[in-house]
């Protein structure tokens, strides 16, 4: 009966997703002439808006995804701008809500394993993040026991109580060589298993007591996972990565990579999930974003959305701006959670991106899929 009920709620829930709402080839804006050549604009800088703004006129912008036509050739362009910006056809740019396909049904252990998020959990690990004080890594060498530094320390201290084997993964960035990535590693048990990667940024811009948001509601994120898959054994390595400098050039998710490089385990890497920003909620919608080679991918992980959580999944293309990029570069199936980038919260990368106000519920929605999609990709057992 129980079996039932969540069968047709779900049919019903998900009834919108049958529409039409499939549109893997944007619709381009009037007055874009055909033949114009498009770029993925990959800056949030306010600054730097501004001043594309004078050059250039919006030829597609839906959620993560927004494509430009210049009106000044490219190479008149300044460095700054040049550096915010990605040719990309308009077939590569994707932004659409994914479709369910008629017959699927949640698993009960997966719904089980689901159940055990708690928003609260996810809002007090994030808390002790944001009450660290400024996060920036470059504000690292500039003071001894920096927001950054404790970060550091409590998601250490995170993994070390849920039983983890943590390692720092420090790199010399900005001639600073205390930045750390801190991971935390359930092992299978066999050196040749695959591996399944989970990150989230640990640092911010740098305001006091902020970054709420972006990002210390991934890392609460990645906590809750790590909390909640503590009591399993898995047929795969599972690697959480709180990583650092994300806000200065997606520093330690490259140096994550060049690491599992070098020691030669970037080739067990089978799938990467990013959590970054997935506490600011207007409209349900969970951005999932990756580049063209793995939208169906992204499809699918939007499926175990609907299976599982209330979300409404989009699938958003090209990638842009954040630890998934480095992954995606090597060729490993990865995709970015993120909160709607259309309602994205007001105060990004503001001193105002504070605790109150984000919607915990939703974030524990988001980590219910990503949950349920290491569910689907690796045997756990109790
Ligand atoms: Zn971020």
């Amino acid at each position: 009966m129980k079996y039932a009920f969540i069968f047709f709620s779900l049919l019903y829930a998900g009834f919108p997703a049958f529409s039409s709402e499939f549109n893997p080839e944007p619709a381009v804006k009037d007055g874009i002439p055909a033949g114009s050549e498009f770029y993925l604009v990959t800056s949030t800088d306010r600054d730097f808006m501004g001043k594309l703004e004078n050059v250039s006129d919006i030829a597609y912008d839906q959620g993560r995804t927004r494509l430009i036509r210049l009106k000044i050739p490219y190479e008149d362009l300044s460095p700054e701008l040049k550096a915010g910006l990605k040719r990309t056809e308009r077939g590569e740019a994707h932004n659409y809500r994914v479709s369910l396909k008629t017959g699927e049904l949640p698993k009960p252990e997966v719904q089980r394993l689901v159940s055990g998020v708690s928003a609260e959990s996810i809002m007090k690990y994030a808390g002790k993040l944001v009450y660290a004080g400024k996060r920036s890594s470059s504000q690292l060498d500039v003071k001894k026991g920096s927001g950054n530094k404790l970060a550091m320390d409590a998601v250490e201290e995170a993994f070390k109580s849920l039983g983890y084997a943590v390692e720092k993964n420090c790199y010399r960035d900005r001639k600073c060589d205390k930045e750390c990535n801190i991971s935390g590693l359930k092992s299978s048990g066999s050196p040749e298993a695959g591996i399944i990667l989970i990150i989230a940024h640990l640092d911010s811009v740098g305001h006091e007591n902020a970054g709420a948001d972006d990002n210390a509601s991934g890392v609460g994120g990645l906590l809750e996972m790590a909390r909640v898959l503590a009591g399993f054994k898995s047929d795969h390595e599972l690697l959480f990565v709180a990583s650092n400098g994300e806000e200065t050039g997606i520093a330690g998710g490259y140096a994550y990579v060049k690491k599992l490089k070098a020691s030669g385990t970037l080739g067990r890497v089978k799938y990467v999930i990013n959590m970054d920003m997935i506490g600011w909620n207007k409209d349900g919608i969970v951005e999932l974003e990756t580049d063209k080679e793995f939208l169906e991918h992204a499809d699918w992980v939007g499926v175990q959305a609907y299976l599982y959580t209330k979300l409404k999944p989009y699938v958003a293309s090209p990638a842009w701006g954040s630890d998934h990029v480095p992954f995606l570069e090597e060729g490993i199936p990865t995709y970015l959670s993120i909160e709607h980038w259309e309602t994205h919260s007001p105060c990004y990368h503001q001193t105002c991106d504070q605790m109150e106000g984000l919607a915990w519920d939703y974030a524990a929605e988001i980590v219910k899929l990503n949950l349920a999609v290491i569910a689907g990709k690796t045997k756990l057992e109790i």
